[in-house]
């Protein structure tokens, strides 16, 4: 049976308390006895974040794991406010690279993206790169891609289950190692038209997933 991968982009949200009762809700996940083998559940908090969620998610045996939105292109340093790839591997597995929102408001450019993929690929950090079309330029080394086209992100105007398994298609034309994921305003009621494309192995939560209550509903329909 293929492998899903269900993550939740909480993107700028929540302060402590906000988080708190996330958690309090999200660890209703444990009651769904799902097979990491076959559904895996990632949860990507604001950096300030993953040491709480961290530890209360290895004090409550929470089935899901970590991820960073984001990550340093140095390595560790002078570089005031930014946070490196060893400093997430401390809480987190994954992190995402590439986001249309940073690569907008934050200028990140494809040679800036590589260096990313890099310090995070050798410090064991998985990267969740992510592309908002079939032609974006995806480094080397990566495993997991998420297809988020720009007009679906946070608008409720998903792509087709159609077009976004297309372009999986195309994505794992000459690199059939991928897992492509779709993003872009999916939630509970929509979630199954995409993860039963055979091309597209999960998706990628944003809005949806601020409120946790939906996104257990979202895992459930997976
Ligand atoms: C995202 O920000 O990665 C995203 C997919 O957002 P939304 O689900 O809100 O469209």
């Amino acid at each position: 049976m293929r492998k899903l991968l269900i993550v939740a982009n909480l993107k700028s949200y929540k302060n402590e308390n906000e988080a708190k009762n996330w958690l309090e809700t999200f660890k209703k996940i444990n009651e769904l006895s799902l097979n990491p083998a076959q559904k895996e559940v990632i949860v990507c908090p604001s950096f300030t974040q993953l040491f709480s969620f961290s530890s209360y998610f290895s004090s409550n045996n929470i089935n899901a794991n970590l991820g960073a939105q984001n990550v340093s292109p140095f390595d560790e340093g002078a570089f005031t406010g930014e946070v490196n790839a060893k400093q997430i591997k401390d809480f987190a597995t994954y992190v995402l690279i590439g986001h249309s929102e940073r690569r907008k408001n934050f200028g990140e450019t494809e040679d800036m993206l590589a260096k990313k993929v890099q310090l995070s690929l050798d410090c064991g950090l998985n990267p969740i790169f992510l592309v908002q079309g079939k032609d974006n330029i995806i480094p080397q080394g990566v495993k997991i891609v998420a297809y988020e086209p720009v007009s679906a992100i946070g608008t409720g105007n998903p792509d087709t289950p159609e077009s976004a398994d297309m372009v999986a298609g195309v994505i794992k034309m000459n690199r059939s190692e991928l897992m492509v994921l779709y993003g872009g305003s999916v939630k509970s009621v929509n979630v199954k038209g995409f993860t039963e494309r055979s091309n597209i192995d999960g998706v990628l939560v944003g809005g949806a997933s601020l409120d946790a209550q939906e996104f257990i509903k979202i895992i459930e329909n997976a």
